[in-house]
């Protein structure tokens, strides 16, 4: 038998009078679990035979000299196309992953200035000829519990997607802080900001904005989905500011709690 799940909601009027509601939400828990583990499932499953595929590619592309003129371009496609499902495969185990985890993230520690600083040397080689001018600013070096893996999946989607969303030779800041109730990482852009009326469906799985220019992009349409994750697990948020042609800052948002003074 299922354990039973109950949704309690109280509702408050005026000094004395309440209204109390209880909803079995079992049967909704159990589907959830469902659709979480057949993503999963599936994903496991065509991991090898992908696997398969792109290595006998790769190896097929060493060939050079044997390849006839006309396949090269369908092979590079090939590989291209692989290579997104290899992407979007691992995204959607980390995203199951992240969902059935427990929010046990309390115990492990993270250094902010190594992480960050990774991050920006990885954004520097994203960009490339680009040539985006990428900066970091740090004004808080503790250490914080959280999970160093998750936060860096977290950061550097923001700090990648900043680079895809704006061109050639634009800036994009990156900072972290503390102020007097949280921890907070930035990435401040200056590409092609959202309009409005996405920003509240941003973190949904596989939701674009802009689905042609996501495309080209080479994104799985998962990195905020992850990213608004790893931030419940942190007791954190996301929170997404920006201007249709201007720019975006996203900023997540951590806890002060979390920051590991020296000698405490
Ligand atoms: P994708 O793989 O498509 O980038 P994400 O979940 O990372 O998926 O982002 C969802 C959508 O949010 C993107 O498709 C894009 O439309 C929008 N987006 C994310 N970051 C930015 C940004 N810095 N500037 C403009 N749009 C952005």
């Amino acid at each position: 038998r299922p354990q039973l799940r109950l949704q309690i909601q109280i509702n408050l009027f005026g000094e004395d009078d309440r209204l109390i509601t209880i909803k079995d939400v079992t049967r909704i828990h159990q589907l959830e679990k469902m659709r979480r583990d057949f993503v999963s499932n599936v994903s496991h499953e065509m991991r090898t035979p992908l696997t398969v595929i792109s290595g006998y590619l790769e190896t097929l592309s060493e060939q050079t000299e044997s390849i006839p003129p006309g396949w090269q371009r369908p092979l590079a496609t090939m590989q291209h196309q692989a290579n997104r499902m290899e992407a979007l495969i691992t995204d959607l185990l980390l995203l199951s992953r992240l969902e059935t985890s427990e929010r046990r993230t309390g115990d492990a520690v993270c250094y902010p200035e190594p992480l960050l600083r990774q991050i920006q040397q990885d954004a520097i080689a994203l960009s490339g000829d680009q040539q985006h001018r990428i900066t970091l600013s740090i004004d808080d070096s503790h250490a914080i519990q959280g999970d160093e893996n998750q936060l860096r999946s977290a950061f550097s989607n923001l700090v990648f997607n900043a680079v895809k969303y704006t061109p050639a030779g634009g800036t994009v800041q990156i900072r972290y802080g503390v102020d007097d109730d949280a921890i907070r990482f930035s990435v401040t852009d200056n590409g092609s900001g959202i309009d409005p009326e996405h920003i509240p469906r941003l973190t949904e799985r596989f939701y674009r904005a802009d689905p042609s220019r996501s495309k080209e992009t080479g994104g799985t349409g998962l990195g905020l989905a992850i990213v608004k994750h790893i931030l419940y697990n942190h007791d954190g948020h996301l929170s997404i500011d920006s201007t249709p042609g201007q720019g975006s800052t996203f900023t997540c948002s951590v806890p002060i709690e979390r920051i590991i003074r020296e000698g405490a």
